[in-house]
């Protein structure tokens, strides 16, 4: 594989802007990536996806070789046919629900033996098989099946889960070669918060050669301290000239903080997740719409934002819709978060190219340190 499909822009100490090139178009890095687990962003037609600004999104194979299947999908012309959506799609690989779903699954040395939440019908994922079902599902950027651990594990099972993901990354990197697919696919590095473990598994799995790397096992319960460790510890053992990607990191300051140290691709539940809540991004910080002091607001959510919501309605507005429990209030306030991480993203990269990305950092970090305004 050729490092082609990846270029980098502009430089400014670590961090990078670049260009991710897919079989289904260019992606401008850094990049934030929603999350589609059923194949959508909840609430969200791609149509708006397209005019506020995502480049493209995460799928989820667990679920989506549950419920409808890859063969369905794949008959009615793959995923992007199936959603409408012609843009780049990434997909994870199941590991993350070896975390997410730890009660209903087996770790085994082939793989991982699942038994489905739905009907509890057995799953066995194999690397191969994660591979297989990736590509009939028609993904642009497919990640090779790992074990994301929770926190805290011992050091002695965090060898196991790097010694097994990093012999399944090479099984299905291998595997994957032999095939006429023309995806991006990604090395994952485990290791829990175990500097010295980490460092091995970059070692390791760089040696393969993948088209780009994630760190992986992350925000599963350690603290914001330990996934900075780890990330810090773990980038200098990433080629430059790869796309880095940092699984399951979304808050406003920790991509920031991200794109400062080298990361080009982010993904999260939570601009999503919270919107569906109330919880709310504007440049001076997050707001919780449910708060009483906005039920006579009548400014738009953020005022410098162009989204629709921000156009069309009143904070005064989205709080009587969230209060009398309104399918439209989580639409409006999907909308705004959405087009606030593609906005946010495109600051990034400004501030990246003029080079002002550290001071434009510390200025971010003060407005997004704690929770909502509740
Ligand atoms: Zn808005």
């Amino acid at each position: 594989m050729d490092n082609s499909h990846f270029e980098i822009k502009t430089k400014h100490k670590n961090a990078r802007t670049g260009i991710l090139k897919t079989k289904s178009g260019d992606i401008k890095t850094p990049a934030f990536m929603p999350v589609a687990t059923l194949g959508d962003i909840k609430t969200i037609p791609v149509w708006d996806l397209k005019k506020l600004g995502v480049q493209l999104f995460i799928a989820n194979t667990y679920h989506l070789h549950i419920r409808p299947g890859e063969k369905l999908i794949k008959s009615l012309g793959g995923l992007h046919s199936f959603m409408g959506w012609e843009g780049p799609i990434a997909t994870d690989s199941g590991g993350f629900q070896v975390y997410s779903l730890s009660t209903i699954r087996k770790v085994q040395s082939d793989g991982i033996l699942f038994s489905s939440h739905i009907d509890g019908a057995p799953l066995h994922f194999t690397p191969k098989k994660v591979i297989d079902i990736q590509i009939s599902l028609g993904s642009d950027i497919m990640m090779p099946l790992d074990e994301c651990a929770g926190y805290p594990i011992g050091k002695g099972y965090a060898d196991e889960v790097v010694l097994r993901t990093n012999r399944w990354a090479e099984e299905a990197i291998d595997y994957y070669r032999g095939l006429d697919y023309n995806a991006l696919l990604f090395g994952i590095i485990q290791g829990s918060t175990y500097k010295d473990l980490r460092i091995k598994a970059a070692l390791e799995i760089t040696n393969l050669n993948f088209d780009g790397y994630a760190i992986g096992g992350l925000v599963v319960g350690e603290s914001k301290e330990q996934t900075w460790e780890v990330i810090d510890a773990t980038i200098t053992y990433l080629p430059e000239e790869k796309v880095r990607y940092v699984m399951g990191i979304g808050k406003v300051d920790d991509i920031i903080r991200g794109a400062l140290n080298g990361i080009d691709l982010f993904d999260c539940v939570i601009p999503t997740r919270n919107a569906r809540t109330g919880g709310l991004y504007t440049w001076e910080g997050k707001i919780n719409i449910n708060n009483a002091r906005y039920k006579d607001d009548k400014r738009s959510i953020s005022e410098s934002c162009k989204c629709p919501t921000c156009k069309f309605y009143s904070r005064a507005y989205l709080r009587h819709l969230f209060n009398v429990n309104e399918i439209l209030a989580k639409y409006l306030a999907t909308v705004h978060n959405i087009s606030f991480y593609a906005e946010l993203m495109r600051e990034i990269r400004k501030n990246i190219k003029k080079k002002t990305i550290e001071k434009w950092y510390k200025k971010m970090i003060t407005k997004y340190e704690g929770g909502f305004d509740d």
